[in-house]
């Protein structure tokens, strides 16, 4: 058969290790070393692998992830333990891991995904593991080549996620680990700096015909550490073997690394079973039981997520869906507009929800972002009667949009009312229409070659004539019906 008349489809699984932000290490008592602190200063005998010494559990490591597996709506194992997984490397202080095998503390779990449409990306499992010491390779010219190796890191609590093999392409990818990191951080588990290496990931990609249920041969690609690495290696990987399939090449089993300047991804070795780690119960730790009150707890301390607000906003307000981004991503905002929507309730207002949401994200938040403030201060700043009043005084045209844009700046350091500042500055729009026609009248005058392009047949000449009402009466004219002026005169002259 022509494979090159096949059409073929990527299967993507992610395993995303995410540094717990614990305030000492998984099974000692150091303290989690801060980014760039002095080599080999944050350690102990246990995080180093002398013998004889024995590993304690940091049980605040454990309730975090079961924090994360709960947000995740994930089933929780109640008799969890760990495993050790048997590997030799220069990074792994005792020649094994402390990790989790069989018994991992999360099972199942789901990251909803949209790029267009909603999809669900179902978990495999999320279980706790120590990370490794750090290694840096060191290769300058005319010099032996050399590797350094911090231990500070060995031993940091390390949580990891599974995704099952559901993803599709990259972008599906990318959305899933913004997912993830935006409740993980929204949480507090953990700090998700991206580059001080808290929440790294690993891909499986493999290739299969389209349609078919049998995956192919999976390829683990490493070493990507910024969301847009993660998009480029599956691109990469996708096209690399693809034409690896069409040549009749055999894919093989292997683990690659990301070469993030040369934009493609190096085989580094063959992959590993799980059966090659010999993993066993550690003997050194018991069995943890986690009871219905710890997790009923746990659960208690999940706040409300992204997630749930953009599904409130979804199903209670009808918004369109770059203000639910914005709104949803600020629990601030969200509340604001929470409170002030219920204030238009209780004063019988007449105005969309999208229009309040408007003011909201466009108007209130530049001027707090003109002062320097931040979405904490916007409660404090703009009291919300206020604000509808003066949305009252805008939409019923007493006053035009620069203006109220003018009064919004003045509300940040003043307790007046819209009213009083429109008093106090004079901005009241000038609905005297024999005021307005005197305008209207000056700008004709005032331009007469405007005046000519227009009766040629020149629409834009009118909005010139606008321009310099405006001007004549310092922004005060409404727009709308100083055009009708314009119009009405120019036609009857
Ligand atoms: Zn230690």
């Amino acid at each position: 058969m022509n494979k090159t008349k096949i059409e073929y489809e990527p299967v993507i699984g992610l395993e995303v290790h995410v540094q717990l932000n614990t305030n000492s290490k998984m099974f000692c008592k150091c303290s989690i070393a801060p980014f760039e602190s002095e080599p080999n200063t944050y350690v102990c005998n246990i995080c180093m692998g002398y013998p004889g010494t024995l590993p304690l559990i940091n049980n605040k490591a454990i309730e975090k992830v079961v924090k994360s597996g709960l947000a995740l709506n994930g089933n929780i194992n109640q008799m969890t333990r760990f495993d050790r997984k048997n590997y030799h490397y220069p990074d792994l202080m005792k020649g094994y891991q402390i990790s989790q095998f069989k018994y991992p503390i999360v099972v199942g779990g789901e990251v909803i995904v949209n790029t267009g449409q909603e999809k669900k990306i179902n978990l495999n499992r999320i279980h706790l593991e120590e990370d490794t010491a750090k290694l840096t390779h060191i290769n300058n010219e005319n010099e032996k080549p050399k590797s350094l190796i911090d231990i500070n890191r060995s031993g940091t609590p390390l949580m990891e996620v599974v995704s099952e093999p559901e993803i599709s392409n990259a972008e599906e990818a990318r959305k899933f680990l913004l997912e993830l990191h935006s409740i993980f951080t929204e949480i507090g588990v953990t700090k998700g700096n991206l580059e001080q290496g808290h929440f790294r990931c690993d891909a499986n990609i493999s290739i299969r015909p389209k349609g078919s249920t049998k995956l192919g041969e999976k390829v683990e690609v490493k070493n990507m550490n910024s969301f847009r690495s993660v998009v480029r290696a599956i691109n990469f990987e996708i096209e690399r073997q693809t034409k690896e399939i069409i040549l009749d090449h055999k894919i093989l089993q292997e683990t690659r690394g990301w070469n993030e300047s040369r934009g493609e991804t190096v085989s580094q070795r063959s992959k590993e079973s799980a059966h090659d780690y010999r993993y066993f119960p550690d003997p050194d730790l018991p069995n943890i039981y986690l009871d219905d009150t710890l997790l009923n707890q746990i659960r208690k301390s999940i706040p409300e997520l992204k997630k749930d607000r953009i599904e409130f906003l979804i199903h209670h307000h009808s918004l369109n869906e770059q203000v639910i981004g914005i709104l949803s991503a600020d629990l601030n905002l969200f509340n604001y507009f929470k409170d002030i929507y219920k204030k238009t309730k209780t004063k019988q207002f007449d105005i969309s929800d999208q229009d309040l949401a408007n003011w909201i994200t466009e108007e209130l938040l530049k001027i707090l972002e003109l002062n320097k403030l931040t979405t904490k201060d916007i409660s404090n700043v703009f009291n919300l009667a206020f604000i509808l009043d003066l949305i009252n005084l805008t939409n019923g045209k007493t006053i035009n949009r620069n203006a109220s844009r003018e009064i919004l700046a003045k509300m940040i350091n003043s307790s007046k009312s819209p009213d009083q500042l429109i008093e106090e500055l004079g901005l009241s729009n000038i609905s005297d229409i024999d005021q307005l026609t005197d305008l209207c009248t000056q700008a004709i005058n005032n331009n007469p070659d405007a005046v000519k392009d227009y009766k040629s047949g020149k629409d834009t000449a009118i909005k010139f004539l606008l321009g310099q009402v405006m001007k004549l009466s310092r922004g005060k004219a409404d727009p709308n019906q100083a055009e009708v002026n314009l119009e009405k005169i120019l036609k009857n002259e």
